[in-house]
């Protein structure tokens, strides 16, 4: 069938959608509603390469939403998102977006990785076949190669010995490491993380936080929804503070955490801390 067909002016909701900047990510003008509800209303937002951005906000602000409009598991009314100097979900056609085939999305996602709250970990096979699945699937990477990559990030996240253990078999600080390493096995260019220890007991917490903190201090690229404002002030290069489905202010952990300027942000440090 025919391509839906955008034009790029509408899709966008700006007159001159911006190119390729210094953003790793970028995102220009998201809007989004469900139904009558405005979930994000106009966010802007540059991660640079090799950066850890935080973002913090009350519940229903739209922080998930926005996370997952960056690898189209939500499509947006108006706005832009390109990663690495790609339209995420869109070609262009001199004036026209052309929306991407399924496909394609695919494509794009495996440069996206992304890890959520609840693991999501596929509970008939072991930690290393959760790790290897995605390379041998979309990659086609051969089975022995992905295998030993996958015994590399098990390694890296702490797991060497637990390769073979079912995902009911493992803590769910040790499963979400898992996911972790999974999200890391397509090499993606940037890592979203929401809210990864909310679902963790609290003596859980700090070994998936420390396994962040490698990958921040490795130089790559994380953007982090999270309710841990001592990581995020510890780890973060850019903290982001949404209400009401807009960024309400962003800048170093000095700046928006110890410095807040609105009286908004400042009660929802107080209400967290
Ligand atoms: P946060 O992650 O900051 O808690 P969300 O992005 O999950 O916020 O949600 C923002 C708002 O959008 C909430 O009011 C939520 O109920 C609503 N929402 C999110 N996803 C959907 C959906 N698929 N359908 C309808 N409403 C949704
Ligand atoms: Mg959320």
């Amino acid at each position: 069938s025919a391509p839906t067909t955008v034009a790029a002016s509408a899709a966008t909701g700006t007159a001159a959608p911006a190119r390729s900047g210094r953003g790793l990510v970028e995102l220009r003008g998201i809007r989004k509603s469900f139904g009558t509800l405005e979930v994000l209303r106009g966010v802007d937002l540059t991660v640079r390469p090799g950066t850890v951005t935080a973002i913090l906000g009350p519940s229903g602000s739209g922080k998930s939403t926005l996370l997952r409009t960056i690898n189209h598991l939500e499509t947006v009314d108006a706005g832009l998102v390109s990663v690495d100097g790609e339209i995420i979900g869109y070609r262009r056609e001199g004036d026209v977006l052309h929306e991407l085939p399924e496909k394609e999305v695919l494509r794009q996602r495996t440069g996206i990785g992304m890890v959520f709250q609840s693991f999501h970990l596929f509970a008939h096979m072991t930690a290393l076949a959760n790790i290897a699945e995605a390379p041998r699937r979309a990659l086609k990477v051969p089975r022995r190669q992905a295998e030993a990559r996958a015994r590399e990030l098990l390694a890296l996240v702490g797991l060497a010995d637990r390769a073979d253990a079912y995902p009911r078999q493992l803590s769910g600080g040790q499963q979400q490491r898992v996911a972790i390493a999974r999200a890391l096995a397509l090499e993606p260019a940037v890592l979203l993380f929401d809210e990864p220890t909310s679902a963790l007991d609290p003596e859980l917490v700090e070994e998936v936080l420390a396994v962040i903190r490698d990958l921040a201090r490795e130089g790559r690229t994380l953007v982090i929804v999270t309710h841990e404002i001592a990581f995020a002030r510890s780890v973060a290069d850019e903290v982001v503070f949404m209400d009401g489905g807009e960024i309400l202010e962003q800048g170093p952990p000095s700046r928006v955490i110890d410095a807040p300027q609105h009286e908004r942000t400042r009660s929802f440090l107080r209400r967290v801390s």
